[in-house]
């Protein structure tokens, strides 16, 4: 769907943003809504972490799973997520947030709802 794009430009900025597949736009992400959501999980998430130097290594699933449990809840408390569409949160809800070391099961109804929960 997306992921971050890291670049650096010719005097040296590294500079951070994120990157959607072909298709992912009209399929996926429907709304822009939706894109604004996926730019704050990728770029002011992930990408922040990588300015930040954060250790990264998605073979560690402890590492791997921390960078995605900070993405996560920063997109679900950002304003964007209430107008997010039910396609997007059932994406977020079955690849990230069903898995209880993600969200409690508290946070998952609060941010999800009971309809997008199967
Ligand atoms: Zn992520």
């Amino acid at each position: 769907m997306a992921g971050i794009l890291l670049i650096e430009n010719e005097i040296g900025i590294k500079i951070v943003t994120t990157h959607f597949s072909p298709g992912s736009i009209g399929n996926d992400l429907t709304t822009r809504f939706d894109v604004i959501n996926i730019i704050v999980h990728e770029t002011l998430s992930h990408g922040l972490d990588h300015l930040n130097q954060k250790k990264y290594d998605y073979h560690d699933p402890k590492v791997f799973w921390s960078w995605e449990k900070r993405a996560v809840h920063k997109q679900v408390n950002h304003w964007s997520w209430s107008k997010t569409s039910s396609n997007v949160k059932q994406i977020i809800f079955d690849v990230y947030a069903r898995k209880n070391y993600v969200m409690t099961k508290t946070e998952q109804y609060k941010y999800f709802g009971k309809y997008d929960i199967h």
